[in-house]
């Protein structure tokens, strides 16, 4: 494996976790110890097929604003997901990656006037809204979009709550059919969001029932309503795939009960986490350190300063609640542990990844792995002080990929979905190739 250019993705041998992959790449790294992800594109691939395996009715439309790596967007355009887009640059970006418009919903409910003219121009039609203001607005831009009503959820089980910024609820949502109506404006059906990290499956089911009832009023009004779009909330870390398959579960039957499928009742999704949390593992180097006495105890603590922080790729601790857990990679002890607090490398207070932790004692110069570092992280990140953040580096084994590419590339597109799965699981996976560093091939991703 060789030190590699921007946005190539080493194509290896042998299948490797994240960790070994990192420790092979700080093996050969040396002096140099920039912050770095090991992202396993298997991973996302595994994503995908696992969710269009347990939920093959929702077409899922990944959420940029989660994480707008080019090689994410790239591979899963590849797979034939499609794309939720919060403004022009999302739309942008995804479109430049080779998706075509139908495939993206603009799913931001209020937008500037000049991003919807440029939906307008680049030809996504779907976009999501839930006041009147921006139904008029909207009216007066686009009267031909085709909109997505969005209702308010109960997100009080989610660890990001969306409920007190969006969302319109039962009344005024008819109050807006109504309106939509007396205008002649075009909604297709409706749209939710349960909260980011939601922990229950029930918020799923009732904003299902409740987007019926709302449906059902629709085309009472005389509306074609067909489309629903369940929103994102689905766990995506390690460890959470049962919780993902309860949820699953839920979603199919309160699917079954509500919206039966008919041939005519579209069923979408905006999965951003699920797809990428896991993928993701961060590679952190140890820059400076401080010894201390507690004075309490007599016991030695430590504090660590490691070279990305909160204003980079751990704005994750700070925006999306999350409680980041290091594991070390140390030739030293691993046995003793000691009161240890991490800090990122600004000159900033705030900057604080773990304010108490038991971890053996590190030195300058070790490493720390961080897991589950995919959703979240790098869209938000800044170079406050100068200082970069984690820069992916992405792979993904030979014979994966070819399974995959032979899987999709041979089945028309439309009928993918239901066969790639079959190709996947009944591929001959040989070992011929060195490891060596295999950038995208270009053609594997323009749309058919
Ligand atoms: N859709 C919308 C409109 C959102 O605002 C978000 C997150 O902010 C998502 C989808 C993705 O949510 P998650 O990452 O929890 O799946």
């Amino acid at each position: 494996m060789h030190l590699i250019k921007d946005n190539s993705i080493v194509v290896t041998k042998n299948q490797y976790t994240a960790e070994e992959f990192i420790q092979k790449k700080i093996d050969l790294l040396k002096d140099e110890v920039e912050p770095f992800y090991a992202v396993d594109l298997e991973d996302v691939c595994n994503k995908h097929i696992r969710w269009i395996t347990l939920m093959p009715r929702v077409k899922p439309h990944y959420a940029v604003k989660c994480n707008d790596d080019i090689n994410v967007i790239k591979l899963l355009a590849y797979l034939g997901a499609g794309f939720d887009c919060a403004s022009k640059g999302e739309i942008k970006k995804v479109m430049d990656l080779g998706a075509s418009a139908d495939r993206i919903i603009y799913a931001n409910p209020c937008k500037q006037s000049s991003y919807i003219r440029y939906a307008q121009e680049v030809g996504v039609e779907t976009m999501t809204f839930d006041n009147e203001q921006e139904l008029m607005k909207i009216k007066q831009i686009y009267p031909n979009a085709k909109l997505v009503l969005r209702i308010v959820t109960d997100d009080s089980n989610a660890v990001c709550r969306f409920s007190m910024k969006f969302g319109a609820d039962m009344n005024t949502a008819r109050k807006l059919l109504d309106k939509a109506q007396e205008i002649d404006m075009r909604i297709i059906g409706v749209s939710f969001h349960c909260g980011s990290g939601q922990m229950t499956s029930k918020a799923f089911v009732d904003a299902i029932q409740n987007a019926r009832m709302i449906m059902n009023y629709g085309n009472k009004l005389g509306f074609d309503m067909h489309l629903l779009d369940i929103g994102g909330g689905f766990p995506g870390n390690t460890g959470t795939e049962d919780y993902f398959a309860e949820i699953s579960a839920a979603v199919n039957q309160a699917l079954e009960e509500h919206f039966p499928d008919d041939g005519h009742i579209k069923i979408i999704a905006e999965p951003g986490r699920y797809y990428v949390a896991s993928a993701y593992a961060l590679a952190t180097n140890v820059i400076a350190l401080r010894e201390m006495v507690d004075s309490e105890t007599g016991n030695l603590k430590y504090m660590y300063y490691i070279n990305d922080g909160v204003y980079g790729s751990f704005n994750c601790v700070l925006y999306d609640h999350y409680v980041p857990e290091p594991h070390v990679l140390t030739k030293g002890d691993l046995n003793e542990k000691y009161t240890t607090s991490i800090w990122g490398p600004t000159c900033d207070g705030l900057d604080c990844i773990n304010k108490s932790i038991q971890i053996p004692k590190l030195n300058i110069g070790d490493w720390i792995l961080w897991k589950n570092m995919g959703a979240y992280t790098i869209s938000a990140a800044v170079q406050f002080n100068g200082l970069p953040y984690g820069k992916p580096i992405y792979f993904m084994p030979k014979h994966f990929w070819d399974s995959v590419k032979a899987a999709f590339q041979s089945i028309p597109r439309k009928h993918q979905v239901d066969t790639c799965i079959m190709r996947l699981n009944s591929c001959d996976c040989s070992n011929e190739v060195e490891d060596d560093m295999l950038p995208w091939i270009p053609e594997d991703f323009i749309e058919e």
